[in-house]
């Protein structure tokens, strides 16, 4: 077994590794102008990160540019009640992608998750018996959706799981259509296309950092050429190159390639400005995967009253109290987090801890009702209202399904889109943007003969 080590540090090794590395940019620079890059990478969330660790291990010019003041978007670790807190992506699953591997070679801490979920109704953990209904549920689920794929047929998947039958007899299918739709996507069935669900498929999440995944994102950026609030506004086709304006600075930067890395609501919002205008098929594919919303509920439970172990995922029979995922114990601490899908979720990014408060002890009243459980604070995320977010996860509409191909596309010679939202499988995962950004970067080393054609 390795050494523990303090989350977020570097060994020796590492640090030469990575002090190296930031140096790789300076002589393209110095070739072509302060301002000429061979890759700009647009977002610094896990995709955007990924992708200029790629292009600086190629050593082309880059430089990713973030609009807010912390690398890791949607996987961000803040302080609450005096501990380190995920209130975005807290997991992620190790053999999806590089992930993992990337976090080991930076020297940066994971530790596994308990695996599966405990499973409550009124108040007691289920008999094994629940479970493999549970179970059977779930699978019966998974099998009605990917039965009406076959039959070509792109409905909702509500009506996938209905017109397939028996998921929705057993008493755990109301359970499952919360899990798979609002705790899964952040929207109920009846707006999920059938086949982006069916083909999503991800990976369950089995490791995180106990330093927390956002300061794990930071830490995989730490030696990178970044430019920290700078939100980028316009970008414009000038033939041979494109140029990215950033604003509040006055000189554009010129690049030969972009990795464009934000959130599919942010361009499908039009929050960066494209001349010539993007695709209308890749607008229309924007607008066909819409945001889920899920929000990160955190409050102190002392004394272990659930009786969890550490980061111990449980989720609740459906009932009368708004569904959530409850993971205890966030590393052995008395931490608590809850994520809201869908309406509470939205309610919640708008109100704030007012609207989180009650929330949670509602959760916590009607699924334990026996357990000693008073909370008086909580901190909650508000990814709904953050203008360069704006939701958790992008999933298609029904009948839109195949509209997730539409991504792949190299726009305007060089552009190359990355991110949760750009994987036909897998999608919606910290793992799958960290390998679509290093996928994005591939491509664009193709442009100038790097790497396998
Ligand atoms: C509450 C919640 C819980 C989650 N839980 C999990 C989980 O347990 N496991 C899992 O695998 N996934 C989870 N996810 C999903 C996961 O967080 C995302 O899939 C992943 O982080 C997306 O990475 P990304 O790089 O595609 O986008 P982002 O992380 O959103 O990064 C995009 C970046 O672009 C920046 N940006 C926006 N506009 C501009 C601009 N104009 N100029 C420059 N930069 C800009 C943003 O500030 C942001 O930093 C969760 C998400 C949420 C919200």
């Amino acid at each position: 077994m390795t050494r523990p080590r303090l989350p977020g540090t570097l060994n020796r090794r590492h640090f030469l590794a990575a002090a190296s590395a930031a140096l790789l940019p300076a002589p393209a620079l110095a070739q072509t102008g302060a301002s000429d890059v061979d890759v700009v990478i647009i977002g610094g969330g896990a995709a955007g990160i990924a992708a200029a660790r790629q292009i600086a291990g190629a050593k082309r010019s880059y430089v990713l540019l973030e609009a807010s003041s912390k690398l890791g978007g949607r996987a961000r670790t803040e302080d609450a009640f005096g501990a380190r807190v995920d209130l975005g992506a807290g997991g992620f699953a190790r053999s999806e992608g590089t992930l993992a591997s990337s976090a080991q070679g930076a020297g940066l801490e994971l530790i596994a998750l308990p695996s599966g979920r405990r499973l409550f109704a009124n108040g007691r953990e289920v008999r094994e018996s629940a479970y493999d209904a549970f179970a059977a549920a779930l699978g019966t689920a998974r099998r009605d959706l990917l039965a009406a794929v076959e039959g070509g047929k792109d409905v909702a998947a509500s009506l996938a799981l209905t017109g397939a039958g028996p998921a929705t007899t057993t008493p755990w299918a109301a359970t499952v259509a919360q899990f798979l739709g609002p705790l899964g996507c952040g929207r109920a069935l009846s707006t999920l296309s059938a086949l982006d669900l069916a083909r999503r498929d991800a990976l369950p999440d089995d490791t995180t950092s106990p330093a927390g995944i956002g300061t794990l994102m930071e830490g995989l950026g730490a030696w990178l050429n970044v430019q920290k609030d700078a939100p980028v506004t316009l970008v414009t086709n000038a033939g041979r190159f494109h140029t990215v304006s950033v604003r509040g600075q006055r000189t554009p930067i010129r690049a030969r390639a972009i990795v464009l890395a934000v959130p599919a609501p942010v361009l499908a919002a039009g929050a960066i400005r494209f001349n010539p205008g993007l695709p209308p098929r890749l607008v229309a594919a924007l607008r066909a995967i819409p945001a889920g919303h899920l929000e990160q509920v955190a409050f102190l439970l002392p004394g272990n009253p659930l009786a969890l172990q550490p980061n111990e995922a449980v989720l609740t029979k459906a009932g009368t109290a708004p569904p959530a995922l409850l993971r205890g114990r966030i590393n052995g601490s008395d931490l608590h987090v809850l994520t809201f899908g869908d309406a509470p979720a939205r309610t919640i990014a708008e109100k704030g801890a007012a609207a989180a408060l009650p929330l949670a002890r509602d959760w916590l009243r009607a699924n334990f009702p026996t357990a000693e459980v008073a909370i008086s604070e909580v901190v909650a995320s508000k990814w709904g209202q953050d203008p360069l977010i704006r939701g958790a996860l992008s999933a298609a509409l029904p009948g839109q399904g195949a509209q997730r191909r539409v991504f792949a596309d190299t726009v305007q010679n060089r552009i190359f889109l990355a991110g949760d939202y750009v994987p036909v499988s897998g999608w919606g995962t910290l793992g799958g943007a960290f390998a679509s950004g290093e996928a994005a970067a591939t491509r664009a080393l193709r442009l100038f003969g790097d790497g396998p054609a």
